[in-house]
C-alpha cells in the first residue's frame, strides 16, 4: 500500500521544510518527503494524488480537547469529537478527564482508548486527573494511568487550588517525566463571576473573573515548578500578566511551557454586549490589552501551543441566562481558519511558525514527537493534512462536524479550507 501526494507545498517546520514537492506513503508511514520524493523508487506504482500546489502539513496536534465520553454523550462523543478533529486538520487530540466519572482511573483511559480506536479517525491521547475525581485532595495513581496510555494530568475545568496537593504532583510527575497541565483559577478571586472584570463588565452590571484569578495561581504554580523541577503546562492563558510570568519563567530556563486558544486571539470581552453565552468560556475573553499580549506572546516565542479548549455543550447548557449558561465553546473546525486570518494573513507570524505550533512544538510539549508525531521525517506516521489557503469556508451548521454547535464564530467568513486529512496513510476527511 503506497501513496505519492505530488505538486504540493510542503510545509514541515520540524525539518525546516516549505518546497515545493511531493510526500510518498509506503504503509502507513511516511517514506519521502521534500523535492525528491516522486524520484524514490519506491514511488514505482503507487497510487498518485496531485494536491494541486495547496499546502500539505503533519497533522494538526490539540493538546486540550473536551470530548464528553464517558458521561456527556449528547454533548459530544469521542466518535464525533474525532469527525470534528479532523475536519479541522488535527490528526491527534488529548482528551481531559473531566468526563463523568472523571478519568482518574485505567478502566475508564482503557475504555476511552477503545472508543478511539473503534472511531479510527485520528489518534486519541488521554489526559489523567491530578486528582481522584477532580476533587482537589488525594492524587490521582500517576504511574498506572501513564503505563495505561495517559500523556499529562490535569483537573482541566478545576484548578488544583490546594499548593500542597499541586506540589506533591509536580514532583510525582517530575519523575515520571510527563506534564501536569494547569487551569489556573483562584476559586475565591473568581467567585460567582462569568466574564472578565473590566470596564465592561461594570458598564454591563455583570460579575466578572479578575485576570488576578489566574495569574495568582500562574505565579504559584510557577513557583511550584521551580521549586519541583515538575514540568508546570500552563492551558489557555488569557492575560498579559500571565504571559510576562511565563516569559520571564522561561528566560529563567524552568520547566514551564503554555498554549493559548483561537478564541483568546480572536475576541473580547466587548462581545458579551450581546449576552450570548457563545462568548461565555472560563477563562473568559479577555480586554483589548490582554488580547495584544496574547498576539505579543505568540509572536515571541513565548507561546508553545495553539490549542482549542474545544466543549462542546448542548442548547439547553447554552440557551439559558448568562450567569448560568455553560463555560466553554466547541473550536476544532475553526482553528486553523482563525490562525491563518488572525496571525498569519495580519503578519503576527508567518505561515511556517503557525503550523508549527499546532504540529510540533505541540508534539514536543507532551513528548508526541518521541512517536515520531507532529512531522512529515521519513519513518513518522503519515498523519497530514491539505490546505487551501485561499478558499473560504463560511461558519454555519453544515460546516460544523462536532455534536454541537455552541461556536462564537457562527456566520463567519474565513480564509483556509482543510481539504483532506490523513491519518497513518488512511485518508479520514475530505
Ligand atoms: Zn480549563
Amino acid at each position: 500500500m503506497s501513496l505519492l501526494v505530488t505538486n504540493a507545498r510542503i510545509l514541515d517546520p520540524a525539518q525546516g521544510l516549505d518546497s515545493p514537492g511531493s510526500l510518498l506513503v509506503v504503509d502507513g508511514t511516511v517514506a519521502a518527503v521534500g523535492p525528491d520524493a516522486a524520484k524514490d523508487p519506491r514511488a514505482a506504482g503507487a497510487e498518485t494524488l496531485d494536491a494541486g500546489g495547496k499546502v500539505l502539513a503533519p497533522g494538526f496536534i490539540d493538546l486540550h480537547v473536551h470530548f464528553r465520553e464517558p458521561g456527556q454523550g449528547r454533548k459530544e462523543t469521542i466518535e464525533t469529537g474525532s469527525k470534528a478533529a479532523v475536519a479541522g486538520g488535527f490528526t491527534t487530540v488529548c482528551a481531559m478527564p473531566n468526563t463523568k466519572p472523571a478519568n482518574d482511573s485505567v478502566a475508564i483511559t482503557e475504555m476511552m482508548l477503545t472508543r478511539a480506536n473503534k472511531a479510527g479517525l485520528c489518534r486519541y491521547f488521554p489526559i489523567g486527573a491530578v486528582t481522584k475525581g477532580l476533587a482537589g485532595e488525594e492524587l490521582a495513581d500517576f504511574g498506572t494511568l501513564k503505563d495505561a496510555g495517559c500523556v499529562a494530568f490535569s483537573d482541566d475545568g478545576l484548578p488544583v487550588m490546594n499548593s500542597e496537593v499541586m506540589r506533591r504532583a509536580l514532583e510525582y510527575t517530575a519523575w515520571l517525566k510527563v506534564p501536569v497541565v494547569a487551569h489556573e483559577e483562584d476559586k475565591h478571586l473568581s467567585g460567582k463571576g462569568y466574564m472578565h472584570e473590566g470596564a465592561v463588565s461594570a458598564s454591563l452590571g455583570c460579575l466578572g473573573i479578575p485576570s488576578a484569578a489566574e495569574e495568582a495561581m500562574v505565579a504559584r504554580d510557577i513557583v511550584l515548578a521551580e521549586h519541583t523541577g515538575g514540568h508546570l503546562h500552563l492551558a489557555h492563558i488569557s492575560t498579559a500578566g500571565s504571559l510576562r510570568m511565563i516569559r520571564e519563567a522561561k528566560a529563567r530556563g524552568l520547566n514551564v511551557t503554555c498554549e493559548v486558544t483561537p478564541h483568546h486571539f480572536a475576541l473580547t470581552d466587548k462581545e458579551l454586549r450581546r449576552f450570548d453565552s457563545d462568548y461565555k468560556m472560563n477563562p473568559p475573553l479577555r480586554s483589548e490589552a490582554d488580547l495584544d499580549a496574547v498576539l505579543q506572546a505568540i509572536a515571541d516565542g513565548t507561546v508553545d501551543a495553539i490549542a482549542t479548549d474545544h466543549a462542546p455543550h448542548g442548547w439547553d447548557d447554552k440557551e439559558v441566562e448568562l450567569p448560568i449558561a455553560a463555560f466553554g465553546v466547541i473550536g476544532l473546525e475553526t482553528a486553523f481558519p482563525l490562525t491563518l486570518a488572525l496571525l498569519v494573513n495580519t503578519g503576527v507570524i508567518s505561515l511556517s511558525k503557525a503550523i508549527s505550533l499546532l504540529t510540533w512544538e505541540p508534539a514536543k510539549v507532551f513528548h508526541l514527537d518521541e512517536q515520531g508525531l507532529g512531522t512529515l521525517k521519513p519513518g513518522s506516521p503519515a498523519d497530514f493534512t491539505l490546505l487551501d489557503l485561499d478558499a473560504k469556508i463560511q461558519v454555519d451548521r453544515a460546516f460544523i462536524q462536532s455534536k454541537s454547535y455552541n461556536t462564537p464564530f457562527k456566520g463567519w467568513e474565513l480564509p483556509g479550507k482543510v481539504v483532506g486529512t490523513w491519518m497513518g496513510g488512511t485518508r479520514v476527511w475530505g
